[in-house]
């Protein structure tokens, strides 16, 4: 088993890609990639390699640089739509059997297009306007052209999917009334609840959370008026930016920042470069577009009037383990500085939104952090209702949320074909 396909969540067949793509043979390629992902284009751009495929190329244990292979699944996606290989979903024989997908992000577009291909009506829901998730609200244009997902989301519908944008699951309808509808429901609703700062100043204006800032950017780039940008409030330009946060949404923010033409960018993190969750090449870009890290700083307080204007902050050292086995981020009383900021993002996490009020189903069972509780075929405490992606994992990748939505497909398709015998009719 070649270490870069065992460390890719889908488990593509990556050494046999390569070797077609080296032959110059790319649909056959293509068609490769296409049997375990739903968006190799995708995933191409956008998964951290650095820790998955590629940083376990046996080439690169070998000191002489992994094979890129998420460029090469760019590559091949791309080729593939500008040539026309990319196929249209084919429905399967009718079953009879409607899916409700509550959630057009990765886990949720997957699931619908396999569950399409295996004869099954289904009808997704999402509370935004456009379909995608974090691929079009979260994650930055630079990394991720939201036309390369616009013409996968064209494919679903063009598929015989259909997407009712807008509707929000716990308002506009509730979960009861989808289960009634349908005959099985998938929950692929992400983590969107932000982890608040608590020090003094938190609530000053100019302090707001890194979904807030991304979604406008990213409406702004795809062309709506963003009121946000035109008052300034969620706006970088001439700015002193503070990002507090070592993840990639962090990265996402300084390097969005920067682009918007801030006049200065730095991001805080309380551990050091080591232990920072983000990925490494991200750090390396925003180094090189002029962002400043001051690695083991936290945050004190934020100071000024009703506005921001500077963050209060203090030296970091690492203490002893936590039980996570990672080194806890202690105070060191001597050591305080101050930031000149009039725009802090905060990028300190998600976590879910509290569903099972949200979705007034009080029986749907939640784990300590808030994800839902699933059994080993993806089925939650309500029978028929199935989980996958973020809000069962927690904040992952999208590679994962892919993932979740062919295992779940299968696991959905397992379930519906049972309800279809003539016992489970009499029952
Ligand atoms: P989501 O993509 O979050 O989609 C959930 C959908 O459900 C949303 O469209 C939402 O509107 C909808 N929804 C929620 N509640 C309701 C409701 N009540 N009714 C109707 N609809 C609802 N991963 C990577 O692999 N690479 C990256 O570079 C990367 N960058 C990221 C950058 C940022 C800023 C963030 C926040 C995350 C990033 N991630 C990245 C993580 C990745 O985006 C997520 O893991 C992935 O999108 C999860 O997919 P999902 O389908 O579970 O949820
Ligand atoms: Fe690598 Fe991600 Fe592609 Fe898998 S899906 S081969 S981890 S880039």
């Amino acid at each position: 088993m070649p270490y870069c396909q065992s460390h890719c969540p889908l488990h593509n067949h990556i050494p046999d890609w390569l070797r077609l793509t080296a032959e110059g043979r790319l649909q056959e390629a293509y068609d490769l990639s296409t049997r375990t992902s739903t968006m190799p284009e995708i995933c191409g751009r956008i998964c951290p390699q650095d820790r998955l495929c590629e940083g376990n190329c046996v080439i690169e244990f070998s000191g002489h640089g992994a094979v890129t292979i998420g460029s090469v699944e760019k590559y091949l996606g791309d080729n593939a739509w500008e040539n026309g290989w990319v196929r249209p979903i084919e429905p399967g024989t009718p079953t009879g059997q409607s899916v409700g997908v509550i959630g057009a992000g990765p886990a949720g577009l997957t699931a619908a297009e396999y569950l399409r291909r295996a004869g099954y009506e289904v009808d997704i829901y999402d509370r935004h306007d456009r379909a995608g998730g974090l691929l079009i609200y979260g994650i930055p244009a630079f990394k991720l052209d939201k036309s390369v997902v616009d013409r996968r989301v064209a494919r679903i519908e063009e598929g015989g999917i259909t997407i009712h944008r807008g509707v929000e699951v716990g308002k506009d309808v509730t979960l009861s009334e989808l289960r009634e509808r349908h005959d099985a429901v998938f929950v692929a609703t992400g983590v969107y609840q932000s982890r608040e700062l608590t020090v003094d100043g938190a609530d000053k204006e100019g302090v707001v959370r890194a979904i807030d800032f991304l979604t406008a950017s990213n409406r702004s780039g795809l062309g709506d008026d963003v009121a946000e940008h035109a008052d300034g409030s969620l706006f970088a330009r001439d700015r002193d930016v503070v990002v507090i946060g070592g993840g990639d949404t962090a990265m996402d923010c300084v390097r969005t920042a920067i682009r918007q033409g801030a006049k200065s960018v730095k991001c805080l993190y309380r551990r050091d470069r080591e232990n920072m969750p983000g990925s490494r090449t991200e750090v390396a870009h925003a180094e090189e577009e002029g962002v400043e890290f001051l690695w083991l700083s936290g945050p004190a307080s934020i100071e000024g009037g009703d506005k921001a204007e500077r963050v209060q902050a203090n030296r970091m050292e690492l203490g002893e383990p936590d039980a996570d086995g990672r080194r806890r981020p202690v105070v060191d009383p001597s050591s305080s500085f101050s930031l000149d900021a009039d725009l802090v993002i905060l990028a300190l996490g998600f976590e879910p939104e509290p569903l099972p009020a949200i979705f007034g189903e009080e029986g749907l069972a939640v784990s300590d952090w808030g994800t839902l509780e699933c059994d080993d075929d993806m089925m939650t405490t309500l029978p028929g209702v199935f989980a996958g992606g973020d809000i069962s994992r927690g904040a992952s990748l999208v590679v994962w949320a892919v993932r979740d939505g062919r295992d779940v497909a299968q696991k959905i398709d397992a379930y519906l074909v049972d309800q279809r015998k003539p016992s489970a009719a009499a029952a």
